[in-house]
């Protein structure tokens, strides 16, 4: 078989068609290869890339059995590499012959191409790039040619790998673009605010988000350091920590309390990376934040809710037991008083059965309303439950005091209560324990108030009571006393 002499004109015609815009690889293949089957006539022309994995996959292929070879994929890493000549073809870029044809190759692959193609002689010609091999254009041409014919063959398989080249550059900076765009669509649509500082902390993007949140426009953002939003909240070691984590873990995340530009303080989620360049030099910060005033909002009413008294809004046993805690420890320190009043409704029932439970309802929160106008602001006025109500006070000087503010309360039910319109004389029963001379702990300072309340319920109702000792067998034998009856009655 005699080819046709490629020429110089042929070359450039090559050239023409590999520099023209090629959408994909395969194209840009399967196009060499139908251009030299035209100059050339030869048999069977095949063009091949290389892998990651090794694996030289047929892109492109003219002549006889074209579209039995397209599609082929040889392990590079066995079959190719097995036979001499092609390993010197990729490893050392040099052009190989295989003289038997692809028959030598020993690959089943090949069972499918008929003999008469199968042993042909095949040329083969590296695809480089930048001095490595991406694949191989392979010339079936049945006998040998001269060296002109050889070199520019060569020299078409070296334009087609810059081609190549050329084409997977463009892909990868589309691509690199793509994720760019991509990047910049999150940023500028993110529901967190996004802050991405130089290395001195000054802002140098700022989302919309981030304007939302803080209230400032995005170009007044822009050359400010994210101090601008110091609430004042927090001392100077928070931000010390916060910064100390940052460069030592290149990250922090919490919880910060900041200002926004109409000087409101909202509390964020804020989270600070610091973003490290290929030489692990600092490059940038990114801040990440979201307003969470709703969430503490909500917080903030749950808590509410578990401490206080849905009908009179007073703080509910719990939280009466943490003052009085709280009360104890701060007057141990201190060697200060502290009073407990027990405060019950007399005959509170009768309000309930005569005008009914929502009217009985009406007049405990105009009860509770009474007692705290009878109290100082930092006075703790509680809701037990039922018709009792505590108050702990603190800050006197004298028991006297005490006794004072529990006859202004007495003397408040004095005046009439306002049901609708229905004019209602209330009374309470008083009993006072005091801390740390009737007991030192908030179960038995309770314990004691509630026997002195007791024991003026027994003194006719209406009156105050200070506990004292004595009471405590009283009570004691109250309860024995009732524990035999009962008894007596079964
Ligand atoms: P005493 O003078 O001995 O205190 O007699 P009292 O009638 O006030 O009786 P007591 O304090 O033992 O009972 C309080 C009553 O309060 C019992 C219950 O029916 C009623 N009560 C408890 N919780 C509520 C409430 O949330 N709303 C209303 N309307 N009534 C309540
Ligand atoms: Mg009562």
């Amino acid at each position: 078989m005699k080819l046709e002499p490629i020429d110089m004109a042929a070359l450039l015609d090559i050239h023409d068609i590999l520099m023209t815009w090629n959408t994909d690889e395969s194209s840009v293949l399967q196009k060499l290869c139908d251009k030299l089957l035209a100059s050339l006539h030869a048999p069977l022309i095949w063009g091949g890339l290389i892998n990651q994995d090794h694996k030289l996959t047929v892109f492109g292929a003219a002549g006889n059995e074209a579209d039995r070879i397209k599609g082929l994929v040889l392990d590079c890493s066995d079959t190719l590499a097995n036979h001499p000549a092609i390993k010197d073809c990729i490893d050392t870029l040099t052009p190989a012959s295989l003289p038997g044809g692809l028959i030598e190759l020993n690959s089943r692959l090949f069972e499918n191409l008929s003999p008469d193609v199968r042993t042909l002689q095949t040329d083969l010609y590296p695809l480089t790039l930048e001095n490595r091999c991406m694949g191989v254009l392979a010339v079936a041409t049945g006998n040998r040619q001269n060296s002109k014919h050889h070199s520019l063959l060569q020299l078409a398989a070296q334009h087609a790998g810059f081609a190549l080249g050329m084409l997977r550059n463009f892909v990868a900076k589309e691509h690199a673009q793509s994720s760019l765009k991509l990047a910049a669509a999150v940023f500028d649509h993110s529901l967190e605010g996004i802050f991405i500082t130089d290395t001195t902390g000054s802002i140098l993007a700022a989302n919309d988000a981030a304007s939302r949140i803080t209230g400032y426009k995005q170009e007044e953002l822009i050359g400010q350091n994210p101090r601008i939003f110091k609430s004042g909240r927090h001392g100077q070691d928070f931000y010390q920590a916060l910064w100390h984590s940052v460069h030592r873990h290149k990250q922090w995340e919490g919880e910060i309390w900041n200002k926004r530009k109409n000087g409101e303080i909202f509390p964020e989620w804020l989270s600070i990376s610091a973003i490290l360049d290929e030489h692990t030099q600092l490059q940038n910060y990114i801040c990440i934040f979201i307003d969470i005033s709703k969430q503490k909002e909500a917080e903030a009413r749950l808590n509410y809710l578990a401490y206080h008294d849905k009908l009179t809004g007073l703080p509910n046993r719990d939280l009466f037991h943490d003052r009085l805690n709280a009360s104890i420890l701060r007057a141990k320190r201190n060697q200060t008083d502290i009073a407990v009043l027990f405060i019950d409704i007399d005959h509170f029932k009768y309000i309930n059965d005569t005008f009914g439970h929502a009217k009985g309802d009406l007049l405990l929160q105009k009860v509770a309303n009474k007692l705290k106008s009878c109290l100082r602001e930092n006075d703790t006025l509680a809701r037990m439950g039922g018709d009792e109500f505590t108050v702990i006070l603190e800050d006197f000087a004298f028991q006297t005091d005490v006794e004072i503010t529990a006859g202004r309360i007495l003397k408040a039910f004095s005046q009439p209560v306002y049901l609708d319109n229905s004019e209602l004389y209330v009374s309470v029963s008083i009993g006072i324990s005091f801390f740390p001379e009737d007991a030192n702990n908030p179960s038995m300072l309770m314990k004691h108030a509630d026997t002195a309340m007791y024991s003026a319920k027994n003194n006719g109702r209406k009156c105050l009571h200070f506990f004292h000792s004595t009471m405590e067998n009283y009570s004691i034998q109250r309860i024995e006393m009732e524990r035999q009856l009962r008894h007596a009655l079964d």
